[in-house]
């Protein structure tokens, strides 16, 4: 990283950007990667060394840097349309990818609201359920319910039911809570899915009449350290919801799109929520683009001659021809390659490959669902440990890799196109950067 190109460019953004999710006073000593372009499942900087994106950046591509499907799509798109607003005009790339997705869902969730984030897709979700409720004559229901350490977004509205204390604690005057009920992390123990279903009946048999909406991350809490659970939780969940009168809410912004070995987290529970959210890789990991799927019955509650009854939440950018484009190429892409059934195939491969690791001593719960795959680190010297997510990333790239663990969780979450050499790659040099890690504690 030492030609003049790339000091360049990491004086000049350290100098203009704030970086997100970063203490910008730690890049006096940790490196800034300049990423000059991308291909495949490499990223490239201007002195050409590479770096295999190991957490599909930040959990968003499936399909590579520059895929020629998507490049050709939007190229296409680019010479057709570029934007046009989604109040009172519609266009074919929103039209598409709406109906599509619904077919996903066997038509279970029928109608798709478009926005351009993770975390706006979750506030339109918690909208929605409290303005359906508030049309039913139901105005009450107006809290939310969230599970322990869970994620999903950090506006200010998002963060009332995200459960990250990194994230939330600085601005916990401003935010309006919900509820917090235990999580069924399958860490804890084989009960885990039971107990906090027994913690959430509690909650709704004192308070569901006030309640609008659960929402919860379906078998992967990813912000959380990639916390897994099993999907019975997600069937008794919904049956509990059905029970109290109370709306699920499934963000499968990171677990959507086959990320957990289904197109839907859902599917495996063999349960659809009443509000369905997905960003992240249905773009392919191209351009901003979150949707929330939800049920006709709940479209039908906003459907009347009065205007404030509707749903009258909007975004500039809402149904973005592009954006849509690049998930219609997405979509494409599962369909033209048994994606899903090939994607088991490398996550055995990839199981195999990790499997020495789950025998070391600083090593417990070796974990995995679909393409993810996680550990955590023991470390007993609080400073390591503390420093441990930072010096492992440094460590990663020597060894040509992009790899970010979420404090002492290493985990890997690359893209869908990974060859099987790549795959042994990025598990052997995982466990080489695991070792130069510890080894600096030593
Ligand atoms: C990333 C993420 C979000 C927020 O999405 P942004 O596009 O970053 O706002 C919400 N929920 C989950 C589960 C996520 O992983």
């Amino acid at each position: 990283m030492n030609t003049e190109a790339n000091q360049d460019w990491v004086a000049r953004s350290l100098a203009a950007v704030w970086h997100p999710c970063t203490q910008m006073k730690h890049h006096e000593r940790l490196p800034l990667i300049p990423v000059a372009r991308g291909k495949g499942a490499w990223l490239y900087d201007h002195d050409g060394r590479r770096y295999l994106d190991g957490i599909s950046s930040w959990w968003v591509n499936l399909f590579g840097h520059a895929n020629p499907a998507i490049n050709a799509a939007l190229k296409d798109q680019l010479d057709t349309l570029e934007h046009a607003m989604l109040a009172g005009c519609t266009h074919e790339p929103a039209v598409l990818l709406a109906e599509r997705l619904s077919a996903l869902t066997q038509q279970t969730l029928g109608h798709a609201f478009f926005a351009s984030d993770g975390a706006s897709a979750v506030e339109i979700a918690l909208k929605m359920s409290f303005h359906y409720w508030r049309n039913r004559g139901q105005a009450q229901k107006r809290e939310f319910v969230c599970l322990a350490n869970s994620y999903h977004g950090e506006t200010i509205g998002a963060l009332g039911v995200t459960d990250v204390a990194l994230f939330k604690d600085a601005y916990d005057a401003l935010i309006r809570h919900a509820h917090v009920v235990t999580s069924p992390d399958s860490r804890k123990g084989d009960d885990a899915a039971r107990a906090a279903l027994a913690d959430m009946r509690s909650l709704f048999e004192a308070r569901a009449q006030h309640l609008a909406a659960v929402i919860v991350e379906p078998l992967v809490q990813c912000a959380a350290g990639m916390a897994m659970h099993d999907a019975s939780y997600l069937k008794g969940l919904r049956a509990l919801c059905d029970e109290f009168g109370v709306h699920l809410i499934a963000d499968e912004i990171a677990v959507g799109c086959g990320r957990t070995g289904t197109f839907f987290a859902c599917e495996q529970a063999s349960v659809w929520p009443d509000f369905l959210c997905l960003s992240k890789g249905i773009s392919g990991g191209y351009l901003p683009l979150s949707i929330v799927l939800t049920r006709d019955e709940i479209y039908a509650a906003f459907y009347d001659d009065d205007l404030t009854r509707g749903f009258l939440h909007s975004h500039s950018y809402t149904g973005n021809p592009l954006a849509c484009r690049a998930a219609l190429a997405t979509l494409d892409l599962f369909d033209s390659a048994d994606v899903l059934d090939e994607n088991r195939r490398k996550s055995s491969l990839m199981s195999a490959a990790l499997k020495p690791l789950g025998d070391h001593p600083n090593v417990r719960n070796l974990r995995s669902r679909g393409t993810i795959f996680a550990f955590d680190a023991v470390i007993e010297d609080a400073t390591q440990a503390r420093t441990f997510s930072r010096r492992f990333f440094e460590n990663a790239l020597k060894q040509e890799l992009l790899l970010r663990p979420i404090g002492k969780t290493v985990y890997l979450m690359p893209p869908y196109i990974l060859d099987d050499e790549e795959l042994m790659l990025l598990a052997e040099r995982t466990r080489t950067t695991f070792e130069a890690t510890l080894a600096e504690a030593a």
